[in-house]
């Protein structure tokens, strides 16, 4: 079998962002996999084959990236940020754990800079002490679950990183997170709402819980609260928002 399976990180936006490893994957790459937005930001060329997808098909985009693989082709699958956080990495071995022809096919993963590393960068280093992520997003799992998880991360005193906050078909999601956050971390804690890091677009705000208002993300916003330990530190430039590296 000469094909193989490349499941690569774009990074957050911004061509520097992404990682030798993943710019020698897609030169060397006949076919390009993934939602439409993402597969737009490679650059055309001959011997090239472009496959953009709508977002919702994640099973059947590793279907295909898996039958090009084991057909010869060299297959890179591309995700934004990194292939392995709330993207196709594990897409693609759900749909490959159920095929046990392929077992032997050369599947890579690619690591990419995450979104909640690019924010946390530009921010300063609010997640220098202990942190969770959550994906806020219902489409893959029940809305209890996620109250749940909220709830016993701010009782660890965890710093929280949240993906895909807001979205038109969740309107009300993200303001019962707000209201559930404030509850269990009092209103003065600070957040960061973080927008299309590292592209034209980018835009960061530092708030306390009280001010926060759920019009502040969409779905291109990071969205980092600090823990009880996290300070921020005022400038012109705007502010800094770091975690001290130790904790009694
Ligand atoms: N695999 C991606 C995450 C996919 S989920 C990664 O590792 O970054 C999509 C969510 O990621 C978005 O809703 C948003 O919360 C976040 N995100 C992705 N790119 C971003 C960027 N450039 N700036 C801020 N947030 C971003």
């Amino acid at each position: 079998m000469s094909g193989w399976l490349a499941v690569a990180g774009l990074g957050p936006g911004s061509a520097g962002l992404v990682t030798p490893e993943v710019e020698a994957a897609l030169a060397e790459a006949t076919d390009v996999i993934g939602y439409g937005p993402y597969v737009a930001r490679i650059e055309p060329r001959e011997g090239l084959s472009l496959h953009p997808s709508d977002n919702r098909v994640e099973l059947e985009r590793a279907s295909l990236a898996l039958t090009l693989a084991a057909s010869g082709r060299k297959v890179v699958v591309v995700s934004s940020g990194d292939p392995g956080v709330f993207a196709m990495a594990a897409a693609v071995f759900e749909a490959w754990e159920g095929m046990p022809e392929w077992r032997e096919l050369d599947i890579r993963v690619l690591p990419g800079i995450t979104a909640m590393l690019a924010a946390s960068a530009r921010a300063g280093a609010p997640l220098g002490h202990d942190f969770c992520a959550i994906n806020l997003s219902d489409n893959l799992k029940p809305w209890s679950l996620i109250e749940r998880r909220l709830r016993l991360a701010a009782e660890a005193d965890f710093a929280m990183a949240f993906y895909n906050p807001r979205s038109k078909a969740r309107p009300g999601g993200f303001a019962r997170v707000l209201e559930i956050l404030r509850e269990a971390c009092g209103p003065e804690r600070p957040i960061l709402f973080a927008r299309a890091v590292s592209t034209p677009e980018e835009a960061l705000k530092v708030v306390t819980l009280g001010a926060a208002r759920p019009e502040m993300a969409d779905m291109r916003t990071m969205v980092i609260v600090g823990s009880s330990r996290t300070r921020l530190i005022e400038r012109a430039r705007g502010p800094v928002l770091y975690t001290p590296r130790w904790a009694e």
